[in-house]
């Protein structure tokens, strides 16, 4: 869900959000406002078995009340409480979210609460004791309580507070005892009551909205920023053309491995590629084809090395290298040997190579075994040394570091 999913008829949500009070209607685009209100209904889904049964113990609480403000009915009254109101309230808290239609669980909570609030008048006209003219007070805590603490929808909210209003305002008409002043006084009580709840309710909207909105948007930025790392770390450690890893990474990785190997007393090896005549295959075929055929090259070595840690990577310009951790000198000549034949079998067509009909590439290979004093840049420097002795010696070839040179070089055989 993006916030920007949005048309451009549609208002941008945080005006909208600033919409006065008496211009309410939905504040979102279709698409944002479903989304809200679903989160809006988890939240209410989960707060509302407790909210429930705090409501039912505080209308049940008043049925002490009963037994002294309206003593004449007070049996009446708790049937009314326990047999009428409760079970209905019961019902809402613990039945609402099996009514999967919105409207249905606004229709029943707005039931449950006209039914609550109603009945305080209700159980007041029943009395004829002088008290009981004061009974219907807490009308305005059931108001309160809809629009507040249930946080109704404000449509909802409005439509029950004004039922509630309305109805109150013929039941106290039924009471004879109350002057009419009195009773004036309690109904206007009873439309503040109602008017400062719908006030408290539509900001409390407007406050979730803005919060909701605000989520949304960081959601939004943390994904787009964690793209962009994602982005940038593979572009920092990759080679455009080639999509090998690149020299930074190769150096990344070697100083890593370099370290591993001596922590693990173990070999590390490399092998340095430099294909064969390539500015003669430039030259001769143009810079674009040059390209491609570096590609397809750069592919190839990909292929060959098998175990998780070997890292083959563009060194620069038409040369590669392939690190080979754990690989002895034997391993690596092997290893050398199978990349030469990879590049040799794409059997590119080179015309201007002095060597072969097609594209070939020279190895050089170095294992060591990392003590102390020595640096990765010196393994670096024994691969480029035997790699100068391949292209002395004809090219197309693998050539061993002398000092790791328990086996021969490996002769060409295109
Ligand atoms: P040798 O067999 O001795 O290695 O000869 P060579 O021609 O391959 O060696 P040299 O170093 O003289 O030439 C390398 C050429 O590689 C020159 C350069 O234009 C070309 N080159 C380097 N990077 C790229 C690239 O990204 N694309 C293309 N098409 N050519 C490149
Ligand atoms: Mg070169
Ligand atoms: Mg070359």
């Amino acid at each position: 869900m993006s916030v920007d999913q949005r048309t451009h008829d549609d208002p941008a949500p945080e005006s909208e959000a600033e919409r006065k009070f008496w211009t309410y209607r939905d504040k979102f685009p279709p698409h944002l406002e479903a989304a809200f209100q679903g989160e809006i209904d988890r939240i209410r889904e989960r707060r509302l078995r407790k909210t429930g049964i705090a409501a039912v113990l505080l209308y049940a609480a008043f049925a002490i009340s009963d037994r002294v403000m309206v003593p004449d009915v007070w049996l009446k009254a708790w049937a009314i409480r326990f047999i009428v109101v409760v079970p209905v309230l019961l019902l809402a808290t613990f039945n609402l979210y099996k009514l999967r239609h919105p409207v249905a669980r606004e229709v029943l909570m707005s039931a449950a609460l006209i039914l609550c609030g109603i009945s305080l008048p209700w159980i007041a006209g029943l009395s004829t004791h002088p008290y009981a003219a004061h009974y219907q007070t807490g009308i305005t805590l059931i108001v309160w309580f809809g629009n507040i603490v249930l946080n109704l929808r404000f449509r909802s909210a409005l439509v029950t507070s004004l039922l509630i209003t309305l109805m109150y305002g013929m039941t106290l008409a039924g009471i004879a005892s109350m002057p009419p002043e009195v009773k004036f006084n309690n109904w206007l009580f009873c439309l503040a009551a109602v008017i400062i709840s719908l006030i408290a309710n539509f900001r409390m909207d407007q406050d979730q909205r803005r919060a909701w909105l605000a989520r949304l948007r960081e959601v939004e930025r943390n994904e787009e920023l964690s793209h962009a790392v994602e982005l940038l770390a593979r572009i920092s450690a990759e080679d455009e053309l080639t999509q090998l890893a690149n020299r930074r990474e190769f150096d990344r990785r070697l100083n890593l491995e370099w370290s591993r190997a001596r922590r693990e007393a173990r070999p590390v090896a490399l092998a340095l590629v430099d294909v064969d005549f390539f500015k003669n295959y430039n030259d001769h075929y143009g810079h674009p084809s040059g390209d491609d055929c570096l590609q397809r090259v750069a592919a190839a070595l990909r292929s060959v090395p098998r175990r998780p840690a070997d890292l083959v990577a563009r060194f620069g310009g038409e040369e590669f290298v392939v690190l080979l951790p754990g690989a002895n000198a034997e391993d690596a000549a092997a290893i050398a040997e199978k990349l030469r034949h990879a590049v040799l079998d794409l059997q590119i067509p080179h015309a201007a190579s002095r060597v072969a009909p097609g594209v070939t590439a020279s190895f050089g290979v170095a294992s060591m075994l990392p003590v102390a004093h020595e640096q990765p840049a010196e393994l670096i420097a024994a691969a480029d040394a035997a790699l100068y002795r391949a292209k002395e010696q004809g090219r197309n070839r693998v050539v061993m570091h002398e000092e790791s040179q328990d086996i021969a070089p490996v002769r060409a055989d295109y």
